[in-house]
């Protein structure tokens, strides 16, 4: 029996291997040199602003607000087609998250949608396509940019403050990790605060939140190759979309060879069409998810009426997530690619 094609699976190279090897044999193992290094990469890729390394995405999301000064009782708007970090971040800020409808073409949030009283917006660059930044801020509401999946793309420099992730399955990995930076370097500011709690002259609440260099090395030295990362997703990507030759809808939005399509999402007419190419592709040996589920849409877990999220609901039901990322041989892509073409 032939392998099943992994959905996800990270690159480490033999470069990783020896930047991770050398930063143990340096004896410097906590937050050092390399993380230092890592925030001067992504302030050169913003071309300004500063960036403060964090322990991961949440904690980089969690010192958005923070920095944005977010005081309990604010409303938070965010995508309720996402993952649930955005929630636990605005929780642990004492904030009031409000969901908000997405765009059904794209999955980004609606900016027409967004609540009057909402201080902050949560811009999720949903699986590489660009969330409207602009709209969002023409409605009143400060941006924190999410680019957990978008890193490598044009995004990050439009919004007050943005955010990456390295956990695993992202674009680059150290294992975990995460990033926040901002134009001013006000929110960097205060998250390089709030990351160290020792040795201080006075007393404020903060926490351990920092990046080993450990993972700082392994970044860094995946964030070298982020061209050429990008170069082979789109050709996957671009692949994908021969191969399926407009016989089934793709999400909207990351045409623009500027994108880094972090999945390969297909969206069908109706449920039943959707769980038969998901067992098509199964039956074919590669590794299909449903990107987000019914039950993990944010307004499900708050409670929250499901007939005010119509599109979410619907994209939830209809969607499908195929293997896209550089650690796929030629011969795997190949093997989606005819799948693809063998759709029933
Ligand atoms: C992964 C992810 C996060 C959280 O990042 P962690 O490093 O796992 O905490 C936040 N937002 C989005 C859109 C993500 O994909």
């Amino acid at each position: 029996m032939t392998q099943i094609i992994a959905h996800n699976r990270p690159l480490i190279t033999a470069e990783d291997q020896a930047a991770v090897a050398e930063a143990l044999a340096s004896g410097w193992v906590a937050q050092g040199p390399r993380v230092e290094g890592l925030e001067a990469d992504f302030q050169a890729m913003l071309g300004g602003g500063e960036g403060c390394a964090l322990s991961s995405g949440t904690a980089a999301l969690f010192l958005a607000l923070h920095g944005l000064a977010v005081k309990s009782g604010d409303v938070v708007a965010l995508p309720t087609y996402t993952c649930s970090a955005l929630l636990n971040a605005i929780h642990m800020a004492g904030a009031v998250p409000q969901p908000v409808d997405v765009k059904l073409d794209d999955f980004t949030l609606d900016p027409e949608r967004l609540p009057r009283q909402a201080k902050v917006a949560m811009a999720v660059h949903c699986y590489g396509a660009s969330a409207d930044v602009a709209g969002l801020k023409q409605h009143g509401a400060r941006v924190i940019e999410d680019c957990c999946q978008s890193l490598g793309g044009p995004q990050g420099g439009a919004g007050d403050a943005a955010v990456f992730s390295f956990y695993a399955t992202k674009i680059i990995t150290g294992g975990q990790g995460g990033m926040v930076t901002d134009p001013t370097g006000e929110v960097a500011a205060r998250a390089r605060d709030y990351r160290e709690f020792d040795c201080r002259e006075s007393y404020a609440p903060r926490f351990n939140l920092q990046m080993t260099d450990i993972q700082a090395a392994m970044i860094r030295s995946q964030f070298s190759r982020l061209g050429a990362i990008k170069a082979r997703r789109r050709k996957i990507y671009a692949a994908y979309l021969e191969a399926l030759g407009g016989r089934e809808k793709v999400q909207a939005g990351l045409g623009d060879q500027a994108l880094l399509p972090y999945r390969f999402v297909i969206r069908t007419e109706d449920e039943a069409r959707r769980d038969r190419l998901l067992t098509h592709f199964k039956e074919s040996g590669v590794g299909v998810i449903i990107p987000l589920e019914r039950y993990e849409l944010l307004h499900r877990y708050l409670g929250l009426d499901p007939y005010d999220f119509p599109n979410a609901e619907r994209l939830a039901d209809t969607t499908l997530s195929l293997p896209l990322y550089p650690a796929l041989a030629d011969a795997e892509v190949e093997r989606v690619s005819r799948a693809l073409k063998e759709i029933p």
